[in-house]
């Protein structure tokens, strides 16, 4: 069966006794079944995160890496830098980093080969703008996102893939997709992956979905049987609101 999934993307937020006060108020919260949780700190963090979650089962992510191993890349962090302090995973494609850093479905196929290589968990957003959606383009815009970035992996790397579908018009905006065009969009992907793979790949992909998830709406959208949990944001700074999704799985 596949993974149940929430990851919480604190982005470019909290100092350092914020995110400590914001891990103790997570683990105060309990513990979880059924689901994977996850949290993504800004890199300078990532190594306190890690120590102060080890008694916990909640996985410390980063936000992005480099492709490159190491090298004259100033401001970069690379894969292998990630897995010194205990970070196994990390979210790639994000759209602000398309958005504000440039980056390019072909640099992200390299970020993706490279943490595969590394054995890295790879949490891969992707998604259209709204007016691909307007103009009915949603599906040809996230079928080329995958094509370039993913499709070229070999069939082995996909135990290593997360999906996560991010409508950019629904990030940080407080609009969401519904959750009837979260699962016709999540189905499509799905049968995307066993067209270009095969159907066990596609059937255990774990395919998350973001874009203003809150708690009063996240338990409809992790109903539907192609959405496989989600990648948070806003709503993920704040304890309550994340264990309160974490819970509507
Ligand atoms: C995100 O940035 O990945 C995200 C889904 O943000 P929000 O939940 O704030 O829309």
């Amino acid at each position: 069966m596949r993974k149940k999934i929430v990851a919480g993307n604190w982005k470019m937020n909290n100092n350092k006794a914020e995110t400590d006060q914001l891990i103790a108020a997570l683990k105060a919260k309990g513990s979880f079944t059924g689901v994977e949780v996850k949290v993504a700190p800004t890199s300078i963090h990532l190594a306190q995160a890690v120590e102060t979650l080890s008694d916990s089962a909640i996985e410390v992510i980063g936000q992005n890496m480099h492709q490159a191993t190491n090298g004259a890349y100033t401001g970069e962090i690379s894969a292998v830098m990630l897995q010194s302090v205990g970070v196994n995973s990390v979210i790639l494609g994000h759209s602000e980093r398309r958005a504000y850093f440039n980056e390019t479905d072909e640099a992200l196929e390299e970020k993706v080969a490279s943490a595969v290589k590394q054995d890295m968990e790879v949490v891969f957003c992707f998604g259209e703008e709204l007016e691909d959606r307007q103009s009915e383009q949603h599906f040809q815009v996230v079928e080329d996102q995958l094509h370039k970035a993913l499709f070229s992996l070999p069939h082995t790397a996909w135990e290593k893939i997360v999906l996560a579908y991010e409508p950019v018009w629904a990030i940080g905006t407080g609009e969401t997709a519904s959750p009837e065009q979260a699962q016709e969009m999540h189905a499509f992907i799905r049968g995307l992956v066993a067209q270009n793979f095969d159907e066990n790949i596609a059937e255990n992909v774990a395919i998350l979905y973001g874009g203003s998830v809150k708690p009063a709406n996240a338990q409809e959208i992790f109903s539907k049987p192609d959405v496989d949990g989600g990648l948070i944001g806003g709503a993920a700074l704040n304890a309550d609101d994340f264990f309160a999704i974490v819970q509507s799985i």
